[in-house]
């Protein structure tokens, strides 16, 4: 059985080896504080920089989860306030955590067939960080690199932190469109959860250090005065961060991965025109994901769809909430072979 579930999703075939070899490399019983840990941190963050293009200046940190990312950034860097744009389930949430932490937290709610009129948008002067969520996994919308870039140009004194756990791995993201950036492995990057990731510009970590929050076990200051020698604050998820590395060393550059997902979702939205019974969610090609596509239909179609792909070895990712009985999701991950993509394709195209 394969899954196509968009997050925790299909491993890389080529995790079995790599946790044998965690084994037998030792690392596992490293202490965290030692050169083999220090170094592991320190090859994982130039496999970002050359890999992913993460620009030379940005800092990588290890946390536990994109959850726990969302409270670091409210924690830590937002100083009045923060104004959140969100679509779907996974935006709203982090909306709703950061209005835990401060009442005057703002929002902007986002159709899913509604591109981001950046010109038409008002952000009150007194939200100095702008939290958006570029992939929203829960109803497969994007907001496009674009209006990311439009909308740091309209603000370019609010800083930006972009949700991007399920995209970062999948496409090309242009770090230099904001100060925060941040993913958690389950997603795009093929490997199993437990493992969140936060990058930041040198403007971030300057207004966190301005901020000056501290004490909390995740303050973002404990963390980064941690980065700096490559440790961390706490007994890292050292498993996951050696599967990272091993993961990303085997794997090409963004750019390739890039194409290799934007060909694949082509090829789905195309079956999907043809289908007599299957429709696209996000009719809008602008805010289409390219990482996860919904698909609707009718209840008792889509019912027996699934079931009938499970038979044929293939689980589809439920619908999100509300739309659960009428739609499903495919992740479209670079952990699926091409092998696995043409069966699924097939299948969708003959079913
Ligand atoms: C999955 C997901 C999260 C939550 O990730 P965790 O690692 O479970 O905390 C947050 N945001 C988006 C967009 C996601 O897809």
């Amino acid at each position: 059985m394969i899954t196509f579930a968009p997050g925790p999703s299909k491993v890389f075939d080529q995790v079995g080896q790599y946790l044998q070899d965690a084994f037998q490399t030792g690392i596992l019983s490293a202490n965290h504080r030692s050169a083999a840990f220090m170094n592991l941190y320190q090859e994982t963050e130039t496999l970002f920089k050359e890999k992913l293009h993460v620009p030379e200046d940005y800092k990588l940190l290890f946390t536990s989860s994109a959850t726990e990312n969302w409270e670091i950034i409210a924690q830590s860097i937002v100083e009045s306030s923060s104004f959140h744009i969100y679509s779907g389930s996974f935006g709203k949430k982090w909306y709703t955590f950061a209005q835990h932490l401060n009442e005057a937290t703002g929002s902007h709610k986002l159709g899913t067939e509604d591109a981001l009129d950046v010109a038409g948008l008002e952000i009150d002067g007194k939200h100095d960080l702008i939290a958006i969520t570029q992939n929203e996994t829960s109803n497969a919308t994007e907001v496009s690199q674009e209006l990311l870039g439009a909308l740091g140009e309209k603000y370019p004194d609010k800083m930006i932190a972009v949700d991007t756990t399920s995209s970062m791995g999948g496409i090309a993201l242009d770090f230099s469109l904001a100060d925060i950036w941040f993913a958690s492995v389950q997603k795009c990057f093929g490997l199993p959860a437990g493992l969140g990731v936060l990058i930041l510009s040198p403007k971030a970590i300057a207004k966190c250090e301005s901020k000056g929050e501290s004490g909390r076990y995740n303050s973002l200051s404990f963390m980064l005065e941690n980065a700096k020698i490559y440790q961390t604050h706490y007994t890292p998820n050292v498993l996951g961060v050696y599967l990272l590395k091993r993961s990303m060393e085997d794997h090409p550059e963004i750019q390739v991965t890039d194409a290799l997902v934007r060909k694949r979702m082509k090829e789905l939205e195309t079956v999907i025109a043809q289908s007599k019974k299957l429709t696209m969610l996000v009719q809008n090609s602008e805010t289409r994901s390219k990482t996860v596509m919904g698909i609707a239909g009718e209840e008792l179609f889509i019912k027996e769809f699934k079931k009938a792909a499970e038979q044929a070895g293939m689980q589809m990712g439920s619908g999100y909430g509300p739309l659960k009985p009428t739609s499903f999701r495919i992740a479209n991950f670079p952990a699926i072979t091409e092998q696995e993509f043409e069966n699924l394709l097939k299948f969708l195209k003959e079913y």
